[in-house]
């Protein structure tokens, strides 16, 4: 035990409880995200103030170590001299100017240097206008109606794409939500992850239909679930034999678990992936990109529709390429490192406190499922038999010995290279007092029905 230990907060948060309050009255549910408001955890959000390096510190002025790093964008940690300064310089040269600017050749020509598939990037504004911009080009470029999607792997609020799975291997999607048609979900087919066969199956039956089958290129938002032998490489495979495509969403693990993403860990050379978080520096900026034949389906040089008046936005640009200049691989290394190290102490703390529990990763992203036994969680359905309570204790503990964690059970824990040794000690430090109230926790204390991002984020 060292001397931070003993470290806890009061937990009462009273300035975020104003906040949250206050926030109820003008914003639904107080929030701009649902994950956000603590559901799958209960009790205060935190309202940030402010951010500097690896700590958040909130409206109550309690600074906390951030492993959820704004849900994967702050690889450098947060206000990162270098893009700060590029951010300021941008702005003072003009906020947005509705024509093209170099900077937006630059970002495609740095994304395209880390992607060996990618030779055209189209930049914008979020990971979810990736995702369905890229679904209407593949419509496009196939003249077919299906899209072939994973349940519990989550790509943006993309009508098509929230769907779930009812029964059965190889299922229709049904509407996730209210808003989204029988008819938008209807061209969804939802399956299984990590389940060749259901492929196989669904693509003998309708392969002359699919348009592209989309996939997390290694999926963070049921928890870290990764793909199994060579799961990516049989999508390929598949989708080539069939003339279908195949998109995998980096939005996640793009420029975060290597410098070329999860291409650079298990190089399958989709046609088409999109990218987010890491390449936007922390501000709105996300993008497409795949072949140049592809591609030029897009108007202006094709005729697939997609434009946006803030895309390539010269302030965000000015943010992401100033963070993918420095994702050295001095910064890829920090980051497993300390990964590596964390990993390690969070299991085990929780073995010794008797906690039963899997932590599973993909390069430098994990997440910690507690689960009755140690069997590997393959897909949702796995993913699912998560003891919640235990997460939900688990996580307030380490929210009152000052360390940021994700607040839900579905979601990855995300590093940063500004995570220095203190940082770090001051998680080790919180660990034990975590893993024993999570051995407490009660299973009666579950929240209710918690499930992954897709229909968790759709909850009431
Ligand atoms: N795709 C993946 C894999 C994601 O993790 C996310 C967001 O978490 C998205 C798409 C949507 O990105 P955004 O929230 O920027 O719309």
């Amino acid at each position: 035990m060292t001397s931070l230990d003993t470290a806890r907060y009061d937990y009462s948060a009273p300035v975020s409880a104003d906040l949250f309050a206050r926030g109820q009255q003008v914003i639904p549910g107080g929030v701009n995200s649902p994950v956000r408001a603590f559901r799958a955890v209960g009790g205060t959000p935190r309202f940030m103030a402010q951010a500097q390096g690896p700590y958040l510190t909130d409206a109550d002025g309690r600074r906390y170590v951030d492993l959820v790093a704004s849900w994967g964008p702050m690889i450098l940690g947060h206000a990162h001299p270098a893009v700060v300064e590029a951010v300021t310089a941008a702005a003072r040269r003009g906020l947005s100017f509705g024509a093209p600017t170099e900077g937006e050749l630059e970002l495609a020509e740095e994304i395209i240097a880390r992607m060996r598939p990618v030779e055209r990037v189209r930049l914008v504004n979020s990971g979810t206008e990736a995702v369905l911009s890229a679904v209407r080009l593949a419509r496009g470029a196939t003249g077919r109606p299906l899209v072939v999607k994973f349940a519990g792997c989550y790509h943006g609020h993309v009508d098509a794409l929230l769907a779930s799975a009812g029964s059965g291997v190889a299922t229709l999607g049904l509407p996730d939500t209210p808003g989204v048609t029988t008819g938008a979900a209807a061209d969804t087919i939802v399956l299984p992850y990590n389940d060749v066969a259901a492929v196989e199956q669904v693509f003998a039956e309708r392969g002359a239909d699919i348009a592209v089958v989309v996939s997390e290129a290694a999926p963070g938002n049921m928890g870290v679930v990764p793909p199994l032998d060579g799961f990516n490489g049989h999508l390929r495979r598949i989708t080539a034999a069939h003339g279908a495509l195949l998109l995998l969403d980096e939005v996640m693990t793009g420029f975060r678990v290597s410098r070329s993403g999860w291409y650079g860990l298990d190089p399958v050379d989709a046609d088409l992936f999109t990218f987010g978080k890491v390449m936007g520096g922390g501000l709105p900026a996300a993008a497409f990109g795949g072949r140049a034949d592809l591609m030029d389906h897009l108007a202006p040089t094709g005729p697939v529709y997609q434009a946006g008046t803030l895309s390539g936005n010269p302030v965000a640009v000015a943010a992401g390429l100033t963070t993918l200049r420095h994702c050295t691989e001095e910064v890829y290394a920090r980051c497993d490192e300390v990964a590596v190290v964390l990993r390690g102490a969070t299991s085990a703390a929780l073995f010794a406190a008797g906690v039963p529990h899997r932590v599973q990763q993909a390069g430098s992203m994990f997440s910690v499922f507690f689960l009755p036994d140690e069997r590997q969680v393959r897909d949702y359905e796995d993913a699912r038999t998560q003891d919640t309570a235990a997460h939900r204790a688990f996580f307030h503990e380490m929210l009152a010995r000052g360390v940021y964690l994700p607040p839900s059970a579905f979601e990855s824990w995300f590093v940063s290279a500004a995570l220095d040794d203190e940082a770090v000690e001051r998680v080790l430090a919180a660990l034990p007092a975590a893993a024993r109230a999570a051995a407490a926790a009660d299973p009666a204390d579950a929240p209710p029905a918690e499930v992954a991002k897709d229909a968790q984020e759709l909850q009431p």
